[in-house]
């Protein structure tokens, strides 16, 4: 039996310790079995010039939402009115149609260095809310999709109940919903579990909102978590005022108290947003253990709110990023944007330090991947390398590159061992040109039929 070995040498990397130099990487079977700074370049090694980081993560994504982009700016609004484009989009997905979507989301993703995508899926059903014929047929269409552009894919799979909550309680389910839906909690615990994990693809629970999954069946959403693969539990979480109000005013609580009270809070779990929050709120946060998913790009785009990050950050909540609608592409730039906003709240630049900053990039542990994000032995072989000679990065310090750099200077992805992305071209689906037009075809489809 040979094993095969892949080898790459980067001028700088970014290891569990800080950033190094002439840094060896040598992968067998997809895990880091040799990670050496200070070695001179072997003849026969694949050298990487820029700054080489560990596999970006994205911690929320959803992604249907990719076809809004550059398409809700017209009317003015708020979330609420946003929401109503999200559903008439939804409305024209089918599995083929979400397959030919995903693919190229998720290949926009690769070449902007993510190599793990944590996909908040709660697009189920049929028109009108039938089950197919696979009641798991929209999920596998993202895994397909997943497979085709090469990133690993957390399916969190959301139980999803109700219509809304305003003061007067729960609502009932209309229009686009009903495709969200299950039937009950245990109709949706059976469906996530017929989801098998395989090499590439893991599997969590997530309980929508509390807006969508009523007090009574929390615990149970919660429940099932730990027998998942992924074995994490997310949950967006006081994105909007109105959620807190209506919460605070039906249950007496705050969304976070309410799900803490449920068991939903606890290590492993993720608070998606987390964008209106009280103190006791970000004490429960860290007390719980519960980590945060900062969508920070689009919590602006859709005037949700300035977040806490350094407050949660300060009680000790493990912070990741994510997509969300993918309204921009590229986990540098959320992280950016999570500096950039705290700077605007507290007057003050350098709340994070660029490791800091990196860190939660890389925040694998929060969709359920633990052995992946760092470039360490033992550690799933993934990597990211970042031009230091383009318009955008010329002149950074090596530290300060992946701060400045835009998605166009991601040169190499490799994930668990394998090359992705070389020379910033998508192995399998061309350079970014081919992606837009893949991306082209697959949203004229949806408008044929919306
Ligand atoms: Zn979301």
């Amino acid at each position: 039996v040979t094993r095969q070995v892949a080898r790459w040498h980067a001028r700088h990397a970014w290891l569990p310790d800080g950033l190094a130099d002439d840094v060896l990487l040598e992968a067998v079977e997809g895990r880091w079995s040799r990670v050496e700074a200070g070695v001179p370049a072997p003849t026969e090694t694949q050298r990487l010039d820029g700054v080489v980081v560990p596999g970006l993560a994205d911690g929320h994504s959803h992604a249907f939402h990719r076809g809004l982009r550059g398409r809700t700016h017209g009317g003015g609004g708020t979330f609420w009115t946003w929401r109503r484009h999200a559903y008439a989009l939804a409305e024209a997905l089918d599995p083929d149609r979400y397959l030919a979507l995903a693919r190229a989301v998720y290949a926009e993703a690769a070449l902007a260095g993510t190599t793990t995508v944590g996909e908040f899926h709660y697009l189920h059903h049929g028109a009108g809310g039938r089950p197919y014929a696979d009641p798991n047929a929209m999920a596998e269409a993202l895994r397909h999709a997943a497979r085709d552009a090469g990133v690993r894919l957390t399916l969190l799979d959301a139980c999803y109940l109700s219509g809304g909550l305003d003061a007067t309680g729960h609502q009932p389910l209309t229009g686009a919903q009903l495709r969200f839906a299950d039937a009950d909690v245990e109709v949706w615990a059976e469906r996530v579990q017929a989801l098998q994990p395989d090499v590439r693809t893991r599997v969590g629970a997530a309980v929508h909102s509390v807006r969508a999954v009523p007090a009574e069946h929390l615990a149970a959403v919660a429940s099932l978590a730990p027998l998942t693969s992924a074995g994490v539990l997310h949950a967006h979480v006081a994105e909007q005022p109105a959620e807190v109000e209506a919460c605070v005013a039906v249950h007496g609580v705050t969304p976070v108290r309410l799900l803490a009270e449920h068991g939903v809070l606890r290590p492993r779990s993720v608070a998606v947003h987390a964008t209106h929050l009280d103190d006791d709120d970000v004490a429960r946060l860290g007390s719980t253990a519960t980590g945060v998913c900062l969508c920070p790009t689009t919590e602006r785009d859709l005037a949700d709110g300035l977040g806490h990050a350094g407050l949660l950050a300060a009680a000790g909540v493990r912070l990741g990023v994510g997509s969300d609608q993918h309204v921009a592409s590229g986990l540098l730039g959320e992280v950016r944007a999570v500096e950039e906003h705290e700077r605007l709240r507290t007057g003050r630049r350098g709340a994070f330090t660029p490791a800091e900053l990196l860190d939660m990039a890389t925040a694998h542990d929060l969709v359920g991947w633990p052995d992946a994000g760092t470039l360490r032995v033992g550690a799933r072989a993934d990597l990211v390398e970042v031009r230091r000679d383009s318009l955008r990065t010329t002149g950074a310090v090596a530290e300060q590159v992946p701060l400045v750099a835009g998605t166009d200077d991601v040169r190499t992805v490799v994930v668990d061992g394998t090359a992705v992305v070389t020379g910033g071209i998508h192995v399998r689906l061309g350079g970014a040109d081919d992606v837009a037009r893949l991306l082209g075809s697959a949203l004229g489809a949806l408008e044929e039929v919306a």
